[in-house]
């Protein structure tokens, strides 16, 4: 009990230490009532974990929020193992965990204060979305998802149904997205995050605001942002965020949650109850004090002087949730 107690002092002093060792961040822009705020969610559970505690404040204010999933997390194997209890789930069994998780994105929005008119799916490919803007820009023939076994947008519900898997066809709903929204902030995972659907949703985003010349308006969150990030892993949401590993160098900014953000984020967060099954603690470890954006989607060159930040992915994600 003795050993017991010195070992919990001795954590509670390391962690004390390490996050003491962070200075202090410039604060987040406020969000006002004019503001049109897009949570760009490459999978079902993103916008909570990143978001969730903005989007509750912005709608507190007024704000009008809209949250646009790239994917509908159909290619997740640990989790369609669970929900259909096998080892190798059937490609019925990834869109059986699809309608589940698409149902789960659309209460967390409710609970965050979205209007349900304002949730919207794209439908491409879970595990494709880097690859269909690289390699599959304008494909010969479409990108097949070797999950689902489907080469276009399957969802009826879907911005544009039937659209063919290729980068044109995700660009171009993208920008009927934005036309319909209109957002004066946009909120994107970083290139830096080792998950290559956030990566190439990062990329999009990137890319096309440059394009539209609004790429002032985007910021960028990790969620996956290195091994043992968020740390610990539990619930503490008396605890800062810290910087993680792979935002090293990049120009982080702290959005502060109140009292109800952070129940609105933790109730957000739990109302995706396939990926707690999975990942309780991750998941949890995201409900802070507050949250972290940048105004930058990769650090700069010199920050290179970093192993962490400069570190090619080279499929080390597979190791990490697939949050
Ligand atoms: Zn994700």
């Amino acid at each position: 009990m003795r050993g017991m107690t010195w070992r919990w002092l001795a954590f509670l002093l390391a962690f004390w230490a390490s996050a003491s060792a962070q200075p202090a961040l410039p604060a987040f822009r406020p969000i006002a009532a004019s503001d049109t705020v897009l949570v760009v969610s490459p999978h079902p559970d993103d916008e909570s974990l990143c978001c969730g505690g903005l989007i509750h404040a912005a709608r507190s204010v007024g704000a009008h929020v809209a949250i646009v999933w790239i994917t509908n997390g159909d290619g997740f194997k640990w989790d369609a193992i669970v929900v259909e209890k096998k080892l190798r789930p059937r490609t019925g069994g990834y869109l059986e965990l699809a309608r589940q998780r698409q149902a789960e994105a659309r209460e967390a929005g409710v609970r965050l204060g979205v209007d349900a008119d304002s949730l919207m799916f794209l439908g491409y490919p879970d595990r494709g979305v880097l690859r269909l803007l690289l390699d599959y820009y304008h494909p010969n023939t479409p990108w097949r998802s070797k999950f689902t076994g489907a080469n276009a947008v399957i969802y009826d519900d879907a911005v544009d149904p039937g659209a063919p898997y290729s980068g044109d066809n995700l660009v171009k709903d993208f920008n009927t997205v934005l036309d319909r929204v209109k957002p004066t902030l946009v909120l994107a995972p970083s290139l830096q995050d080792t998950h290559p659907d956030h990566r190439g949703t990062g990329l999009l985003v990137w890319r096309t605001m440059t394009a539209r010349g609004e790429q002032d308006r985007v910021h960028y969150w990790l969620v996956h942002g290195g091994r043992a990030w968020p740390a610990p892993h539990a619930y503490h949401p008396d605890l800062a965020q810290t910087v993680a590993p792979r935002g090293l160098g990049m120009q982080w900014e702290s959005f502060a949650l109140d009292s109800d953000a952070i129940d609105a984020k933790l109730h957000a967060v739990m109302a995706h109850q396939s990926q707690m099954k999975v990942m309780r603690k991750v998941m949890l470890s995201f409900v802070r004090s507050d949250e972290l954006y940048s105004t930058t989607p990769v650090p700069p060159r010199s920050s290179c002087a970093h192993a962490l930040v400069c570190e090619q992915s080279d499929g080390t994600w597979m190791e990490e949730p697939g949050l």
